[in-house]
């Protein structure tokens, strides 16, 4: 891999002992990752002479090694347990807000949000409901995209500038509307590093899983192994396709469920 190639990493709600998550589907459940295993990536970033940047950091694409670090959806364990482990070992990150999750329980609060960026973490936004966005008419699309970018401003005081897609599903309809809104880079979740050549508007992320190695993980940083997951997400993706979101959520649950018996 060339320095110039950046991972970006895509967290999401993290796991504390004795603390409710926010959801309780496999499906949700898989992406979580205790404190202790994210704390643990952290501080292999710091051990390694890396650089753990936010998305425009990582959008300069420097030279010395690093890697982007995302939140997705805004729980509170944004504030309350990633945020105190990035200082702890120097690393920065972008949070992708889910606007209207905001206030209710599990997730932060309008206060915590302008904390978080009186921190110095960059704030992005992650639409307004977590739809699939490349679902909705163009109305729909326009709140959860426009309105949602607005509501986190007025919270924070100053333009929001990054974008995050629910679920990953973005169509061209959602990148003209993100541009239309302002945003400088719209993230999705496919797993491909990106570099000074890869459009803004389609960032590829990839997702920690909560039964990752440390190994696999500083592979992952490192870019190693990318094209085996890609492939299996393509694959993945023809299926969506042919069956449709919702069909493809309820068969997901169903071979899920299988995997845990
Ligand atoms: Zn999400």
């Amino acid at each position: 891999m060339t320095a110039s190639r950046i991972v970006f990493l895509m967290y999401h709600e993290l796991e504390l002992a004795g603390r409710k998550l926010c959801q309780s589907e496999l499906g949700y459940v898989r992406y979580i990752l205790p404190l202790e295993t994210f704390r643990s990536q952290m501080a292999w970033i710091k051990a390694s002479g890396w650089r753990g940047l936010n998305v425009g950091e990582a959008l300069r694409y420097p030279a010395e090694p690093g890697v982007c670090i995302t939140f997705d959806d805004g729980c509170e364990t944004d504030l309350i347990a990633a945020a105190p482990v990035l200082r702890e070992f120097g690393c920065n990150a972008t949070f992708y807000l889910t606007a209207g999750f905001l206030g209710t329980p599990g997730y932060l609060n309008a206060h915590q949000v302008r904390e978080l960026d009186e921190q110095g973490f960059q704030i992005g936004c992650h639409s307004m409901t977590h739809p699939y966005l490349s679902d909705l008419t163009e109305p729909e699309l326009e709140r959860e995209v426009v309105g949602a970018k607005l509501q986190i401003e007025a919270i924070v005081g100053h333009a929001i500038e990054h974008f995050s897609c629910p679920g990953g599903r973005y169509d061209r309809r959602t990148l003209q509307m993100a541009r239309r809104a302002g945003f400088a880079s719209v993230a999705n979740s496919q797993f491909y590093a990106n570099s000074s050549r890869t459009s803004p508007y389609e960032l590829g992320r990839v997702a920690l899983l909560r039964d990752s190695t440390l190994e696999e993980f500083a592979a992952t940083c490192q870019g190693r192994g990318l094209w085996k997951k890609q492939f299996q997400q393509r694959t993945r993706i023809s299926v969506q396709r042919t069956l449709g979101n919702r069909a493809y959520d309820q068969l997901r649950a169903v071979l899920l469920g299988r995997q845990h018996k």
